[in-house]
């Protein structure tokens, strides 16, 4: 396993400085990302993007940054605004090379055109239906299809005419000619357009036929002087295809694309394919695309999720020939790593219950000195207020502290971080016997959290000043799958029905500190004990909102 993109290397890398020692392609590395804008882009193209990105600037070349948008039915501008926004925010710069592979409809039926009349393609009857139904299997081959008899002037003419929009969707497609027995089934006479009647999102009405994914990535790269193509392992069989397409079109002494294939990025717990996470995102199950439970990068984002993260993530699970389905505790490993260093420490109470000191004047508050990030002095200090009622966890108070509670318990001396060792002198209770209120005395000697006797105390909790404190909701997230493949998983047929109900808590009773009024969506905090926390867009002048990115150690049951 890679763990810096820096010093280590690859099998990529080793093919790139093969080619670059013996002087292929002038010595340019040119790499591009090519997603379909049919959906949010997730955590698995971020590892493309880092590869494909990464690669260039290693070898001082250029990544470009292209919408294969040859499928005018699912794709939307929606999509390919954040794909641009999403790519740019993850720290990646593609220039002036941003490009469409609809840009390209017109060379690509002209390259069509060239295939008609070299007699390698002709105009089929047959539906995509049968087409598929005709391709025969892994080891019988597949049925000739009737079009192959066609001259190459009524291929030309049955083409232009397909192309004016004299026939009904799915009746005519055009057909490479190369071989029904071909082994290999993607090399079975494939489609290279079919009929379809459909606006596209940038090229309007002009075309009423768009060529197959298949026939446009391979000669989209060839267009842009693209030098390794790299994707994912699935395209290793149609490899053959596109270089028979080149073979025919390619001319001498221009760049023809090197694929190389990598294994795509699975993560435990959740579902990386775009129908899946548009699925959950149109049943309503998530809030939409960037709901922070998503493993797209706007979920991630939202999430609080920093870009150096993302990028950190993507060199260590590195690069490999084998599919694995990486931990997604290795993320949230790479995302607490970062916060440690640079998000501020502040205090929240998820879940408040009331403190009294009883010895400690009405009416008095005192600023105490708190630390903003023990990792990184520079960040320097705060003042807490801190009076006679405060709030602390529900949850750190017990009224039987047996074994290992060394919280708050009646009786109990405990600390109050940057402030003082308080003890528990009794409860008060509403009429239903529930404790609304725990009484205290403090010791004013152990101001700033330390006794001066060297008495010691072994727990210390946090707290907030009841009259300071501002109110807050914050959302914790589980995970949205209970199963660690939810796309393979034994006797499951739907992936819906591993959904966790309880991926989402809303907590609209919290508190935050004072000095919190104001954050702006998208800052990171951790919140003291808890966790780190970002500001949620959601939030409004008077009512912040947080998301939990990640609690503060590997979960499984510690606090
Ligand atoms: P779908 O989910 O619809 O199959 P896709 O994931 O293939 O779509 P594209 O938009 O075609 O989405 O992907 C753009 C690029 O990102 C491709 O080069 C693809 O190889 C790469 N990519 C997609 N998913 C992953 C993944 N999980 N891990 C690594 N790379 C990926
Ligand atoms: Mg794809």
């Amino acid at each position: 396993m890679e763990t810096n993109e820096k010093t280590t290397t690859n099998f990529i890398k080793d093919i790139i400085e093969d080619d670059l020692e013996k002087g292929k392609n002038g010595g340019q590395v040119v790499t591009r990302f090519p997603p379909e804008p049919n959906g949010y882009l997730h955590i698995g193209h971020a590892k493309s993007i880092c590869l494909n990105f990464g690669l260039a600037k290693r070898y001082g070349g250029r990544c470009h940054l292209r919408m294969d948008d040859t499928n005018p039915e699912k794709e939307d501008v929606e999509y390919t605004d954040s794909i641009i926004n999403d790519v740019k925010w993850l720290g990646f710069d593609w220039g002036e090379h941003l490009y469409y592979a609809s840009d390209y409809f017109e060379q690509l039926y002209e390259w069509a055109v060239l295939l008609i009349k070299k007699g390698l393609a002709y105009v089929s009857d047959m539906t995509p239906d049968e087409v598929s139904a005709t391709r025969g299997g892994p080891t019988w081959a597949g049925q000739e299809d009737p079009g192959r008899k066609r001259g190459v002037e009524e291929n030309l003419d049955l083409f232009a005419r397909m192309r004016a929009g004299d026939f009904p969707d799915g009746t005519k497609t055009l057909r490479a000619k190369i071989d029904m027995a071909a082994p290999n089934i993607n090399m079975r006479d494939p489609v290279l357009y079919r009929i379809k009647h459909e606006n596209h999102h940038r090229t309007g009405g002009t075309w009423c036929i768009y060529p197959m994914y298949d026939f446009a990535h391979g000669q989209s790269d060839y267009i842009e002087g693209i030098t390794h193509s790299i994707c994912t392992l699935e395209f290793e069989v149609h490899r053959p295809l596109y270089d028979w397409f080149l073979d025919q079109i390619a001319e001498p002494g221009r760049v023809r694309p090197r694929q190389i294939e990598f294994a795509r990025l699975s993560l435990s717990y959740t579902v990386m394919s775009k129908r899946k996470l548009l699925e959950l995102v149109e049943t309503k199950f998530v809030r939409g695309w960037d709901d922070p439970r998503m493993p797209t990068i706007s979920g991630l984002r939202r999430r609080g999720y920093t870009p150096e993260s993302i990028r950190d993530f993507a060199d260590r699970i590195g690069v490999a020939k084998a599919d694995n389905v990486v931990d997604v505790a290795l993320l949230e490993h790479c995302v607490r790593e970062d916060l440690n260093r640079r998000a501020p420490r502040v205090i929240a109470v998820l879940n408040p219950l009331r403190v009294v000191i009883e010895n400690y004047p009405e009416g008095q508050t005192e600023e105490l000195d708190a630390v903003n990030n023990p990792e990184d002095e520079s960040m320097g200090k705060r003042k807490l207020p801190f009076s006679r009622e405060l709030y602390i966890e529900r949850e750190d108070f017990r009224e039987e502290a047996a074994g290992k509670f060394f919280r708050l318990a009646p009786g109990k001396e405990v600390r109050f971080k940057f402030a003082y060792y308080l003890t528990c002198t009794g409860v008060v209770r509403d009429d239903r016997g529930e404790i609304v209120e725990v009484r205290c005395t403090y010791d004013p000697a152990t101001r700033g959290g330390w006794s001066q006797d060297g008495r010691k105390v072994k727990g210390t909790i946090h707290w907030l000043s009841a009259e300071h404190a501002i109110p807050a909701e914050v959302r914790l997230y589980d995970r949205l799958f209970t199963a660690i493949e939810p796309e393979n998983t034994k006797d499951v047929e739907d992936y819906r029905t591993l959904l966790n109900p309880d991926s989402l808590k809303v907590l609209d009773r919290c508190l935050v500190e004072q000095s919190l009024k104001g954050a702006k969506p998208g800052t990171q905090y951790q919140f003291e004990r808890l966790g780190y926390f970002c500001v949620d867009h959601d939030s409004t002048a008077d009512r912040l909102v947080f998301n939990r990115t990640v609690t503060l150690k590997d979960s499984k049951g510690k606090d």
